[in-house]
């Protein structure tokens, strides 16, 4: 059987109850957009679907979330879920909360994704590496669900592509990744809605510590690396989080020359979240697991524990001997 039809079957045999809908903790535009998409969509067919998320939507995807449905595992610990849809999550440590402990009367997983390394945790897994996005993934299975989707579905869909594409730039970018954009603003997607919202939506704060941020940028002797960082100290004063930094990493990526670019992020004193971005000579996903993280071949990440110098130390030492190595 399909998979798509083994997922009709299992909405079917749980119509009568809630079923859980969530994705990787710090959620980005692709996470947030196929949550909501995959929650109105199942809705709109008349399955009680709740969005659940470890931590909050970012502010510049609330938009996605007009009716505020989106709830903590904590929120919802009472509800007795059988049917959990993971998405946007290659194993499910990326939650951020034990899924299965939190919601013990689950019977049914189903996982859709599009990491390659994902480690197909589901009962039924649609686990698509080439999509440039989970959204572009659950645009074709909704479409063999024969659900509908609503003008706000699309732009949840819509975002979710557009972020993980960096506006369809990205080479996971295809030719059907391109028709899905098209079909979704056919569908009543609003890309001036999209656009103010994810990319003119800068709080004032966020543009000052991008400068200060910036001033501390650094490159590697050769140039083929350069990197930012943020204290938990910088971050408590500036009143940020994970979520409002999602975008500064392109700007090392940006300069001449520079195949790999990192920003380290101490998310809590001795906790350090490192993104990972590279050009077309190095797989990001290759140095990302070297300290047990992953992602995709352009974009990934690892957390790891150590002050914020001690981790840069480490890592950056590490991934100049493995691009010298390379020869990048
Ligand atoms: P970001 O730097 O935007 O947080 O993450 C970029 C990509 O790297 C994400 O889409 C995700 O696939 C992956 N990623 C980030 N952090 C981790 C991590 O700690 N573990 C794994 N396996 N993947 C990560
Ligand atoms: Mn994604």
């Amino acid at each position: 059987m399909s998979e798509s039809l083994q997922i009709a079957a299992l909405l079917e045999m749980h119509r009568d109850r809630p079923i859980l809908v969530t994705g990787h903790r710090d959620p980005d535009g692709d996470c947030i957009g196929s949550v909501m998409a995959m929650t109105r969509s199942l809705r709109n067919m008349g399955y009680p679907a709740i969005p659940v998320n470890r931590d909050p939507i970012p502010y510049r995807y609330r938009f996605l979330d007009p009716d505020d449905m989106m709830r903590s595992p904590e929120d919802v610990i009472l509800e007795r879920f059988h049917l959990a849809i993971v998405l946007d999550s290659s194993n499910l440590d990326r939650l951020g909360f034990d899924l299965h402990r939190t919601f013990p009367h689950l019977k049914s997983v189903i996982n859709v994704d599009h990491h390659v390394s994902n480690s197909r945790f589901g009962d039924v897994n649609v686990v698509e590496h080439k999509r440039s996005a989970v959204c572009e993934v659950l645009c074709s299975l909704l479409h063999k669900l024969d659900a509908p989707i609503d003008p706000m579905t699309a732009n949840a869909l819509y975002t979710g592509i557009s972020t993980d594409t960096g506006s369809f730039q990205y080479e996971a970018t295809t030719a059907d990744t391109l028709r899905t954009g098209a079909d979704l603003i056919s569908l009543g997607a609003d890309i001036n809605l999209v656009r103010e919202n994810v990319w003119e939506n800068e709080p004032f704060n966020r543009i000052r510590v991008l400068s200060r941020v910036l001033d501390n940028l650094k490159v590697t002797e050769n140039g083929r690396m350069a990197w930012i960082k943020i204290s938990h100290a910088e971050l408590e004063h500036f009143e940020l989080d994970n979520g409002d930094l999602e975008t500064f990493v392109d700007y090392p990526r940006t300069i001449q020359g520079v195949q790999v670019a990192l920003f380290f992020k101490e998310i809590q004193n001795g906790f350090v979240k490192v993104s990972i971005r590279s050009k077309s000579e190095v797989d990001s996903n290759k140095l990302a697991q070297l300290f047990g993280g992953g992602g995709h071949k352009r974009a990934a990440g690892c957390k790891m524990t150590g002050s914020l110098d001690e981790v840069e130390q480490n890592v950056t030492e590490r991934f100049i001997r493995e691009l010298e190595s390379n020869g990048s």
